[in-house]
């Protein structure tokens, strides 16, 4: 590793070792992201802008305290008036005429933009009623901050949006990201993306392989080695970033991407042939999508389907939870766009690091094993149904499934089966139209479903495995958490039997079994997973080519015995050698890709 002095005045080039966590190669400006995504960017006005300003400021005002009453509305139905009435506290901040006066008169006396006089104004009641000697009045410290997060957000617009800030094409370095700021990086001026913290299936890293924008985490200190402007370029592949990377580097990058755009380009012809192997056994490859606008990608990759519908994203940007309406909008479009072919909506999994600032919910010690998912949902039912009614709507517009994320056991399937002919006799009722033979499946995703498979085999018609969440509780490594990313291991025996397990339950039991966690979309892990008799793999849309073209290259024997030797091996080390090895045999291209 190289290391670098910034006084010199030709920058020397600074080598960065990191989780390439996103492939691909990403040149650019660096712009750095605040961590503090509230915290605005300071401007001087003139006196000419200040009335524009109280304007902006006055909008902001009114939207957020409709979003105040949406949400206390959301909350009444799900979980009573008493506990709903805690908003109360908000909208009195915004009708408190202190608050509003002491903004226009900082306004006017400052001459800074809106934003910063807000944050000065909040900060300086928050400061003062945490002093005061009265809890009550402490605790209204809190909601000041809260509300005024919520102006600052609604005077950026929706969401943080980076069209907004980046003023050119740039790579973006941060602390970290949360999924839903990411859902703000879909725009053709983020390059690449470098945080310090993070690791390969933390849900901010599965959506940068989606929007195929490369990414490097773990970079420890990177938000605090490189300046706004510096050239960086960061390798995906090999989870690298150089800064001020030398004319040798860039040349010797341009021959790689290359390379891999000759690879790439000869694999996109088999969009249209079956994922089949070389002796004629065929599974269902469908991808993984965040929101309906990933459909295109998917639909350009060949995907015979959608495995996973991660419908939590259309919740996680948002400052209000969708209606039914807009969900059945949202559901329906994706059905249709894929005609005949299956699309399996995922309900809300939210908590864990998926948080919504629609939700008033608390920070947890434990959110991966907190208040996550069908858990929540079991305890919102007003929430929950009105997902499950809009899932049944878009079923009367295409081949929709429906699956319960996060299940432990069945009583919870039994529970959520219960609501769902809930909402079916609600819609019969008003009768609105919806698939009754709907399948229903679930999540299998901690070890305790997979050891209790044969129960729950009985209440559903599918099992989809979810090895991100599989591995993170079966071997107790936090997902997302770079400091022990070498223990998250796809192949520790462990995972290989709860997966065979739950594989064969499901087949004595007669339904099908699929994969829909990023074990799926590693060609390298294709050949076990098909010798294990997996019926569906389910992928992020870039990564489809390559592993139906690790398909086509197989024998499906030769993957049987490969999952039998994988099943006897003691390692997690040496299964992947295995399988490295038959890859290296059956499709050495794939190994440019992934390396
Ligand atoms: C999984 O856990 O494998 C999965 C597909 O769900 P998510 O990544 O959204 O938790
Ligand atoms: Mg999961």
């Amino acid at each position: 590793m190289t290391t670098g002095s910034r006084e010199e005045l030709t920058p020397k080039e600074v080598v960065l070792e990191g989780i390439g966590v996103s492939p691909g190669v990403g040149i650019g400006p660096a712009f750095i992201l605040s961590d503090d995504k509230e915290q605005p960017v300071e401007r001087a006005i003139i006196d000419r802008d200040v009335p524009r300003e109280i304007a902006r400021f006055e909008e902001a005002i009114m939207t957020t305290r409709h979003q105040i009453k949406e949400i206390q509305e959301g909350l009444t139905d799900a979980i009573g008036q008493t506990d709903a009435s805690i908003l109360d506290a908000h909208l009195m901040v915004l009708d408190d005429r202190s608050f509003i006066e002491d903004v226009i008169v900082g306004l006017k006396k400052q001459l800074k933009n809106v934003e910063t006089v807000v944050r000065l104004v909040a900060k300086k009641y928050a400061d003062a009623l945490s002093k005061v000697d009265d809890e009550y009045l402490r605790e209204r410290a809190a909601d000041i901050k809260d509300v005024a997060r919520r102006i600052l957000r609604n005077l950026h617009g929706d969401t943080y949006d980076l069209s907004v800030v980046l003023e050119h094409k740039s790579l973006v370095v941060a602390r970290d990201l949360a999924p839903s700021e990411i859902a703000a990086l879909r725009n053709d001026r983020v390059v690449g993306i470098a945080t310090d913290l993070g690791s390969r299936t933390s849900h901010t890293a599965i959506m940068a392989r989606s929007l195929e924008i490369p990414a490097v985490m773990a970079l420890r200190d990177v938000s605090t080695r490189v300046f706004s402007g510096d050239q960086v370029l960061i390798d995906g592949n090999k989870g690298l970033l150089i800064i001020s990377p030398t004319e040798e580097r860039l040349q010797a990058y341009g021959q790689v991407v290359k390379a891999r755009e000759h690879i790439r380009s000869e694999l996109a012809g088999l969009r249209d042939e079956p994922a089949e192997t070389k002796d004629g056994h065929r599974i269902v490859l469908s991808a993984n999508i965040e929101l309906p606008d990933d459909v295109d990608a998917a639909l350009e990759h060949g995907a015979n389907g959608v495995g996973l519908f991660r419908s939590e994203y259309l919740y996680l940007t948002r400052e209000v939870l969708p209606s039914e309406d807009e969900q059945a909008r949202a559901y329906g479009e994706v059905a249709r766009r894929f005609e005949s072919k299956p699309v399996i909506i995922r309900t809300l999994d939210l908590g864990g690091d998926k948080i919504g600032t629609a939700f008033q919910i608390p920070r947890e010690r434990n959110p991966f094993m907190g208040w996550r998912a069908i858990r929540f949902c079991l305890s919102h039912p007003a929430i929950f149904k009105t997902q499950l009614k809009a899932i049944l709507r878009a079923s009367h517009e295409g081949n929709v499934k429906l699956m319960y994320p996060m299940i432990t056991s069945v009583e919870e399937v039994v529970d959520a089966n219960a609501i769902l002919e809930e909402a079916k006799a609600e819609l019969s009722a008003a009768g609105v139209p919806f698939d009754g033979g709907m399948e229903v499946g679930v999540m299998i995703e901690t070890p305790s479903a997979a050891l209790t498979a044969d129960t729950i085999a009985p209440h559903v018609n599918f099992f989809s495995l979810g090895s991100n969440d599989l591995i993170q509780y079966t071997l107790a490594v936090d997902r997302g958490n770079e400091q022990i990313a070498n223990l998250y291991k796809p192949t520790h025996p462990a995972i290989i039997k709860l997966i065979q397990h739950t594989i064969d339950v499901g087949h004595q039991y007669g339904i099908w079994v699929g994969l829909c966690g990023e074990m799926a979309a590693d060609p390298l892990l294709t050949p076990l997973l098909l010798g294990l008799k997996i019926d569906e793999l389910s992928v992020t849309p870039p990564a489809l080519p390559m592993v139906k073209d690790a398909i086509r290259s197989l024998d499906y024997p030769a993957a049987q015995e490969l999952a039998a030797a994988a099943l006897s091996g003691k390692s997690a080390e040496h299964v992947i050698d295995l399988c490295r090895e038959t890859i290296a045999r059956t499709a050495p291209e794939i190994l440019e890709l992934v390396r």
